[in-house]
């Protein structure tokens, strides 16, 4: 190991407070461990969560937290002995993906292969456990999968969001010629596309109001449908009033799970992969009961990555026509504020660890000097006491919203 004492990380302090500072590395890995030196990572629709609000759900950042969890890199180190997410032993040097959910492995969930919904989650970039979006990390030797040398970096980045993808498919059983309508394409969306269609599924029909978005949808193969008009509308009159056989909410969980809900014809399945920014699912009991739908929800993933690594291996998938910008991790605040934005035709934002200018360089130090931070503390103060309720109103309020206990 080089002695490297000191790492730079992106942590989020609190709502849109997010710094990129010079802190201790995680140091060796501990049994069953692995050394991460992360090379890219993914900017998550559930990052920009916890960047706008300090919160994702009814996870409270109580205090500086590295976030993110869509990551690729290089083994630095392994505990001697540890296996990989492919039972064989990790080495270093080795070139990983990472799955970001460390799931116990004994626990009921566990023992009835649902890993995905293990009771002991830890989760990488959730509290406590650091995220990626910094120089090193330490995760469990388990949930690394080596990637073959075709495999760019960005791309392993991008099996996260694949493998999502691919449990959604399974989950909502799409067979040949089922007809799907997906809403939503962000990177989600576009991945749950191509694995549908991979599936067999057509036609699919894909919302979505960003248009640049929308045309990468058609792109790869969908039938657009502009969400700024009637998307309900649209999918029922080119399906004739009947609808389609899934409809899959991959956007905010918002009035696009009452569309979605409309989209699907009697006896269909409606499945929810988006995060809603309220924590409240708003759907019409009626519509879901008079056409007796089936509704799913998408939580993580279930053993996808060996999956993911091969479709991407064999070029059945494009992951990297998502990616729209690439920022050095020390201007990570800045991929944050363009991302949540959704400006200059967004859509997948990677952090690159390894590089930086010296022109960046200099400009972080001048964005993160005392005087700056200090600054930067009281236009935040300001600014949440117009629009956002303070960390400690946060804990406070999801405290009391906790059942009492008998
Ligand atoms: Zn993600
Ligand atoms: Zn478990």
């Amino acid at each position: 190991m080089a002695s490297v004492k000191t790492m730079l990380a992106a942590r989020l302090h609190g709502p849109r407070d997010l710094r990129v500072e010079k802190i201790p590395y995680p140091g060796e890995p501990g049994p069953g461990e692995a050394l991460v030196r992360v090379t890219e990572a993914g900017v998550c629709g559930s990052d920009l969560h916890g960047f706008l609000h300090g919160r994702i759900g009814d996870t409270v950042l109580a205090q500086a937290q590295i976030i993110g969890h869509e990551f690729a890199g290089v083994i630095a180190a392994a505990a001697s002995g540890a296996l990989d997410g492919q039972f064989k032993t990790l080495k270093a040097g080795a070139r990983v993906a990472v799955d970001p959910a460390q799931s116990c492995g004994h626990c009921e969930m566990c023992e009835r292969g649902a890993p995905n919904l293990c009771l002991n989650l830890r989760f990488c970039g959730l509290p406590p456990v650091p995220g990626c979006m910094a120089q090193y990390v330490r995760v469990p030797a388990h949930t690394c999968f080596p990637v073959p040398g075709n495999i760019s970096d960005t791309t392993a980045v991008l099996l996260e969001p694949l493998g999502i993808a691919l449990h959604t498919t399974d989950l909502s059983r799409v067979r040949v010629g089922s007809s799907v309508a997906v809403i939503g394409a962000g990177p989600v969306g576009l991945c749950i596309l191509q694995t549908v269609k991979l599936a067999g599924g057509g036609p699919i029909f894909v919302s979505e109001k960003l248009p640049w978005r929308l045309a990468l949808a058609k792109k790869l193969g969908a039938i657009p449908i502009d969400a700024r008009k009637d998307p309900v509308g649209a999918v029922l009159k080119v399906t004739g009033g009947r609808g389609v056989d899934v409809a899959i909410e991959a956007a905010w969980a918002d009035e696009t799970v009452q569309q979605a809900a409309e989209m699907v014809r009697f006896g269909g399945t409606l499945v929810v992969v988006g995060i809603s920014n309220h924590d409240r699912l708003t759907i019409k009991h009626s519509t879901v009961r008079r056409k007796g739908l089936t509704v799913l929800f998408v939580r993580r993933m279930k053993n996808t990555y060996p999956r993911a690594i091969a479709l991407a291996q064999a070029r059945a998938v494009d992951l990297e026509c998502l990616v729209s910008h690439r920022f050095p991790l020390a201007r990570a605040a800045k991929a944050f504020v363009l991302n949540t934005e959704y400006k200059d035709k967004v859509n997948k934002v990677v952090l690159e660890m390894g590089r930086i200018s010296r022109e960046e360089y200099a400009e972080w130090q001048v964005e993160h000097s005392p005087q700056a931070i200090a600054r930067s503390q009281e236009a935040l103060a300001e600014y949440r006491r117009g629009h956002y309720r303070t960390i400690e109103q946060l804990k406070q309020e999801s405290e009391s919203a906790k059942e009492p206990t008998d």
